[in-house]
């Protein structure tokens, strides 16, 4: 269970990565003498950039998320210039370092993620939540060569049958019904899928230009371009994917996650098994040992705190 902690009981290590409001450290947390990742966001930016909602559903979502595929959150905390999420740290780097140093994956490679990203998607829908930022840099690796969903900064709660209309994600990412502002909901993260699966494979996503709107043009176009390598069976789950269709787009049809998780590409593999990590993993990035963080990339250091946010002003009350 997540819970509020005392930033005085970590130890910051170094920079893991660097998000939209801050960055995210290596920390050892004094009390138990293990390591974990500890998020910094700028409570005065996030303002600014009016996504309070926003970090308050991430805080608030991952807390409900316990999955073997999902990073887990530990803590929150605050002082007057952060809010502090604190993670399990997820040391083998991001699956976007190990794709762009492999150029591609191979079929049982990309296989593998897929059905652990697909499994993830599925158990935080049956919550009732999205998770609308999927990505390679989003995906990170354990030491075992397994895979976990991080970042939940645009996840959101959504009542069955209902839709939101804020446009986010990454252009290459981004589902039609986005685009077309026509409300969306669970099927995003299924599209957001395809996207991944065809992006691991090819070593490109399948919708690409130099310029955001040449991108989008592509996107409602619609049409995907598959090279001779690509797997049949996983070129069959990409098309039901890739459908700017809602009522005909897997995972949204009556079988819901199931024609996913069930689907002829994904036979050789079962998922109790992956997610009791009994099966060995095709890959394991390497390392020197669980703690060696060195697949992720140097960042230099951060000089002055940012502006703090006055008690009265501040609008993360339940941190
Ligand atoms: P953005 O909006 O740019 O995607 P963000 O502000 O939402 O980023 P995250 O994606 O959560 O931030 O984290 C940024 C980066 O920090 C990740 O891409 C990853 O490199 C690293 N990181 C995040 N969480 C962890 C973790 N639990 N363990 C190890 N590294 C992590
Ligand atoms: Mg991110």
């Amino acid at each position: 269970m997540a819970q509020q902690v005392q930033l005085a009981d970590f130890e910051m290590g170094r920079t893991l990565g660097c998000g939209s409001f801050g960055r995210v450290k290596f920390a050892k947390y004094k009390p138990d003498g293990k390591f974990y990742a500890v998020k910094f966001m700028k409570k005065h930016e996030i303002i600014k950039l009016k996504q309070v909602d926003h970090i308050n559903n991430e805080k608030r979502l991952m807390a409900q998320i316990s999955y073997p595929f999902v990073v887990n959150m530990m803590g929150y905390c605050k002082d007057e210039h952060f809010v502090y999420i604190v993670m399990e740290s997820i040391n083998g780097g991001e699956l976007f370092t190990h794709l762009r140093r492999a150029r591609k994956f191979s079929d049982e490679q990309s296989k593998f993620y897929a059905l652990q990203v697909a499994a993830a998607f599925a158990h935080i829908h049956s919550k009732n939540i999205i998770h609308r930022d999927l990505k390679p840099e989003n995906i990170l690796m354990l030491p075992n060569g397994y895979s976990k969903l991080t970042d939940f900064g645009f996840a959101k709660i959504i009542e069955p049958g209902t839709r939101t209309y804020t446009l986010c994600g990454t252009p290459e990412y981004i589902a039609p019904e986005v685009l077309l502002n026509k409300g969306h909901g669970k099927p995003v993260d299924w599209w957001t899928l395809g996207i991944l699966i065809y992006e691991m494979i090819c070593g490109q996503p399948p919708f690409c230009d130099e310029d955001p709107m040449g991108i989008y043009q592509k996107i409602l176009a619609g049409k995907v371009y598959f090279p001779k390598y690509f797997d049949k069976n996983a070129k069959a789950l990409v098309k039901k994917l890739l459908v700017a269709d809602l009522s005909k787009r897997f995972g949204n049809l009556k079988d819901g996650s199931a024609d996913i998780l069930k689907h002829k590409w994904f036979e050789s593999y079962e998922l109790s098994k992956l997610e009791a990590f009994e099966v060995p993993a095709p890959y394991k990035p390497s390392m020197k040992d669980e703690n060696d963080t060195s697949n992720y990339e140097d960042i230099p250091d951060s000089k002055e705190p940012p502006p703090a946010v006055a008690a009265s002003q501040d609008p993360f009350l339940d941190w």
